[in-house]
């Protein structure tokens, strides 16, 4: 009698797991290989394996099947304890179950970043606890490549930094405090393993989020404020002809319908630096992305540049130069940011 879901309440009397762990069904192991090991949940649920999977899985129960002689009256809803009590619930058998036998379809072993099992931090713990130590170091390179996914593939970073904090991952837990620089902060927070993680342990990373983005504002703003850059003595147009005796001056137009006002040429920079801070500038720092980010002008902002002979001839090239220059004080102060993350979180 195999019941239809994972799911089920505690019974008193022991209720079959779903298949493929079932006694029968065509879905099961049991008309090509039939189990000769019962595993019974905390919550009564009888999982119909196989000792050799199990062997081959953890070392825990190849260890336990090579002192308890076989025998099969005792073997009977054998409970995954060793104290008498049994600890794990179905659910979470099912998973570790799934996650250790050969894989049947691709899609058992798969663990996507935007979807990841709300029991995978209870089956990641079990793997260690039996140490099923294929399983373990399976989900352990998981982690590692979410970790190293860019932050804009991370959807929801407080979930993944609440991951990596509860499995000891510190690297994803940094990966996901760096994506979520990049969002607004959330209302509220919604998520299966919020209720195993401490108030202290969350506000890390609101605190270390809010941290980046003020020190990585003021990097900006300092690049910002340089007037000429090094030994070639380049001075920026749009700084230079907003100096009273070299007067030019650009059209300063909005978005939407407004009357075009004359500016100093300065002023549509300062604007840009505004709108980099306010979004633009797609936190966190990437070697790949910021300088784009830096060098792409809003469209009121063209249209403000192409207004002023002096702007409309140097900024196209001087954006550019301005955009190395910014990278290179924001690369050094994302690095020592990232550090001072590796601090707190170790
Ligand atoms: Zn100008």
């Amino acid at each position: 009698m195999p019941t239809d879901a994972p799911e089920s309440t505690p019974t008193l009397t022991p209720k079959d797991a779903p298949a493929p762990f079932a006694p029968t069904g065509t879905d099961s192991f049991a008309h090509t290989r039939p189990s000769d090991f019962i595993l019974r949940s905390s919550d009564g649920v009888d999982f119909h394996v196989h000792k050799d999977s199990l062997k081959f899985a953890s070392d825990v129960f190849q260890d336990m099947f090579a002192v308890v002689a076989p025998n099969s009256a005792e073997n009977d809803a054998e409970q995954l304890m060793r104290d008498g009590k049994p600890v794990l619930p179905q659910r979470v058998i099912y998973k570790l179950l799934c996650f250790a036998y050969p894989a049947r379809s691709a899609g058992q072993v798969k663990v996507d970043v935007n979807d990841i099992d709300p029991d995978l931090v209870d089956v990641f713990r079990a793997a260690h606890k039996y140490q099923f130590v294929v399983l373990e170091e399976m989900l352990k390179n998981t982690m590692n490549e979410f970790a190293g996914l860019p932050s804009r593939a991370i959807a929801d970073p407080y979930r993944i930094f609440a991951i990596g904090k509860l499995l000891g991952h510190r690297e994803l837990a940094k990966a996901a405090i760096l994506a979520a620089t990049g969002r607004e902060r959330p209302k509220m927070l919604n998520f299966p393993e919020l209720r195993l993680l401490s108030w202290s342990e969350g506000e890390q990373i609101h605190q270390l989020t809010a941290e980046y983005k003020h020190k990585m504002h003021a990097a900006l703003d300092a690049a910002a404020n340089v007037s000429h850059l090094g030994t070639t003595e380049l001075v920026w147009a749009w700084r230079q002809h907003s100096e009273p005796l070299k007067p030019s001056t650009c059209t300063f137009v909005e978005p939407g319908p407004s009357n075009p006002l004359s500016i100093p040429c300065a002023e549509w920079f300062l604007k840009h630096i505004e709108q980099l801070k306010a979004g633009a500038l797609g936190l966190p720092y990437s070697q790949i992305t910021t300088k784009e980010c830096i060098q792409a002008l809003s469209p009121s902002l063209r249209t403000t540049i192409a207004s002023c002979f002096e702007c409309a001839r140097f900024t196209e090239r001087e954006i550019q130069l301005f955009a190395d220059h910014a990278c290179a004080v924001l690369s050094k102060a994302h690095a020592s940011l990232e550090s001072e993350i590796d601090a707190v979180l170790s």
